[in-house]
């Protein structure tokens, strides 16, 4: 039983001083005044006084990436480096540091970001690596550069065809340069995840132990089949304890057809989740998909990542088989086109009671804002995103009749919020989020009064969609999202009060314990 004098079931704003009881099964027993709760827990139940300001209903990250959060750790990270020197001291170091490890893969390296014309290559990599095979991937995933090692390993030479939505980049004398783009880059992950899977798992567990801390119980991850193999080896050994709902990758949904898995299966701790596909990049690239051109570049509208036959196709065998659908759509016109193809199979979805989902939604058309609601189609955005974007999203759209990130408008036509960070491309800390959404600045307090402030979140609004309306959009409110009887004994003891505290300090609040299933999975200090 763990009491507290201010626990806030997220129903309202009011708290109650009073009891949590959790019974074997790790669902609430009974929540409400501490009296009442003794009778219920039996006269030797103990009586834990939880810590801090405020109790929560722990959060549920509606988009993450555990994989990649794995991945990163052994990973060098060029992200800040501007040129050519700065990426060479980076790797060395860590080429240095990391002997033990079988490949390197990742770097978030950015080749926009580099003032000198000299970027990365098949020999500056050979130069620095030797025969251990090395991978530097983009900020996105989409692009990679490999080293002549990492080539062999997955037997690409200067004769082997472009695979199909891929590109091995030659130079004009048809050599090898290293560079590798879209699905060109899948044999090397391949090899490596598989050389690292041990040291993976390792690093699972303490990003795991790191969400846990922030306060997160749920998430919801959209990383691939290899990250489903590391979480259930954890969860057999029974060391998962953060809950997961495991989505397909879109070139990976026949493994789950072929497995017969729906959304919803597993268990409370493991779950599947829905099958997720592009329609169009991001705004940073100006690869958002655009009703009008970028105000930078007229003849640019982003670009479509589908072919819309082909997704239309694959909703419906993906619904049809009893798996939801996520599409990744951020510009405004990427977004029209994936609520049409969501209402042409609308009566698939609802025939298999599967809530689709759009993720990031950044850029909506007003037409389409009560789209989401009528179509039954949850919207997963990241509040860090917002703050992060500005002012550049606004200097480079150039529409009258577009909402950025309308959070305010969606929840008017009731359509249904589902909050994340998107991490590891943001960070975890949902505090981070919740104050994104609340203020719509950033942490150093711009652009004063936020941006469109009328888009603002009040406080109860943002933790129930980062509670209650992710657990939705994962089709588990009957379970969790709320404090209430019958829902898993999921929540947080918080050091400030998120309803009290001024919101200009929401980001710097602090986890001091989280509870799973009524067990404390972590304690600060
Ligand atoms: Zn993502």
């Amino acid at each position: 039983m763990y009491k507290h004098s201010r626990i806030y079931t997220l129903h309202t704003d009011t708290p109650i001083d009073g009891a949590i009881v959790s019974n074997e099964t790790g669902f609430i027993e009974f929540i409400g005044d501490f009296d009442t709760a003794r009778l219920v827990a039996g006269c030797g139940a103990a009586v834990v006084e939880l810590p801090g300001a405020a109790v929560l209903p722990a959060f549920h990250d509606s988009h993450i990436h555990l994989g990649m959060m794995a991945s990163d750790r052994l990973a060098p990270n060029l992200f800040s480096c501007t040129d050519i020197e700065q990426v060479s001291e980076v790797l060395r170091k860590f080429n240095n540091t990391h002997q033990n490890q079988e490949w390197i893969i990742g770097g978030h390296y950015d080749p926009q970001n580099q003032r000198g014309r000299e970027l990365i290559n098949v020999t500056f990599l050979d130069s620095i690596f030797g025969n251990r095979p090395a991978l530097i991937t983009s900020a996105d995933g989409h692009t990679g550069w490999a080293n002549s090692a990492a080539l062999r390993a997955a037997e690409i030479t200067a004769d082997t065809p472009d695979p199909a939505g891929g590109k091995i980049v030659r130079d004009a004398n048809g050599k090898l340069t290293g560079q590798l783009l879209e699905h060109a880059i899948t044999p090397l992950l391949k090899r490596a995840d598989t050389a690292l899977r041990e040291l993976l798992l390792t690093e699972l567990d303490r990003v795991q132990q790191q969400i846990l801390a922030l306060g997160i119980t749920h998430v919801t991850d959209f990383d691939t089949e290899h990250t489903r193999v590391l979480l259930t080896q954890l969860h057999l050994a029974e060391q998962l304890k953060l809950r997961v709902h495991k989505s397909v990758r879109a070139n990976e949904m026949n493994i789950a057809l072929a497995k017969g898995r729906e959304t919803g299966d597993g268990d409370h701790t493991l779950s599947t989740a829905s099958v997720k596909f592009f329609a169009d990049g991001t705004l940073g690239a100006r690869t958002a998909y655009l009703h009008e051109p970028y105000a930078d570049n007229p003849s640019n509208h982003g670009m479509l990542t589908f072919n819309r036959e082909e997704l239309e196709r694959d909703v419906i065998t993906a619904n049809e088989h009893g798996l939801a659908v996520s599409v990744h759509a951020i510009g405004n016109r990427a977004n029209t086109l994936v609520l049409d193809i969501f209402e042409k199979t609308r009566e698939i979805a609802t025939r298999f009671n599967l809530r689709n989902r759009i993720e990031h939604a950044q850029l909506i058309k007003e037409s389409d804002l009560k789209r989401y609601a009528e179509l039954g189609v949850c919207v997963s955005m990241q509040p860090t995103h917002c703050t992060g974007d500005y002012p550049r999203s606004i200097e480079i759209i150039n529409s009258a009749d577009t909402l950025f990130y309308p959070w305010q408008s969606l929840l008017k036509t009731g359509a249904t919020l589902a909050l994340g960070s998107d991490s590891p491309l943001g960070l975890p800390d949902p505090f981070h989020g919740v104050h994104a959404a609340v203020t719509r600045t950033k942490q150093n307090g711009i652009p004063a009064g936020g941006r469109e402030p009328h888009e603002r979140l009040t406080r109860l609004q943002t933790l129930q969609a980062y509670t209650h309306g992710a657990a939705y959009a994962a089709g588990i409110e009957n379970r969790s999202g709320y404090l209430s009887k019958n829902h898993l004994a999921d929540f947080i003891a918080v050091n400030q009060d998120p309803f009290r505290v001024d919101a200009a300090e929401l980001w710097q609040l602090r986890v001091l314990t989280t509870i799973v299933s009524g067990e404390i999975v972590y304690n600060s200090k």
